[in-house]
């Protein structure tokens, strides 16, 4: 890999540029992961299909053809579509083709458009669905949230189980 192109990600500051620079390496061999060695963010996704995702816990899937298409229509037969977390119907959709709701994604912790520079770091990367990523969006917070709401639906549970006499 050119070292100068992952020393110079840092001066990036376009969205454009730097969602070009992401997607330039998809098949490149460009994240040191501890587990999988040299992988191409492609391959780092489709090591994923059919595993759950870390915060639905429903099966992702991968692959082209199988979970995407071309016609919205088929889409929605396809049951793509579901409800956003403001109740607003959604299909996943990225140029023009749209993609199973719980599709692998690959997730910035921080950000890539605010730390171009963590974009290929394995310890930046995080698999989740497509779902997810988009209540996610630039929450940097997320899954702290996600425990803390689960922690107090084990206080509230406990509370219901075992009521005060
Ligand atoms: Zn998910």
């Amino acid at each position: 890999m050119d070292k100068n192109f992952l020393n110079n990600l840092k001066y990036l500051y376009d969205p454009v540029e730097i969602a070009f620079a992401w997607s330039e390496m998809q098949s490149q061999a460009i994240i040191n992961h501890p587990e999988f060695g040299k992988i191409s963010p492609n391959d780092y996704r489709a090591r994923f299909n059919g595993k759950v995702c870390p915060f639905c816990a429903q099966r992702m899937v991968h692959g082209q053809d199988l979970h995407m298409t071309r016609s919205r229509d088929e889409a929605i037969s396809r049951k793509y579509q579901y409800a956003d977390k403001n109740g607003n119907k959604k299909i996943n959709n990225a140029g023009g083709i749209y993609y199973h709701p719980h599709y692998v994604t690959l997730d910035h912790v921080v950000n890539k458009a605010r730390c171009p520079e963590l974009m290929f770091k394995a310890d930046n990367l995080q698999i989740m669905c497509w779902k997810c990523n988009v209540e996610k969006g630039d929450n940097n917070s997320y899954e702290i949230e996600l425990i803390l709401d689960f922690t107090r639906d084990i206080a509230r549970e406990a509370l219901e189980r075992y009521k005060p006499l």
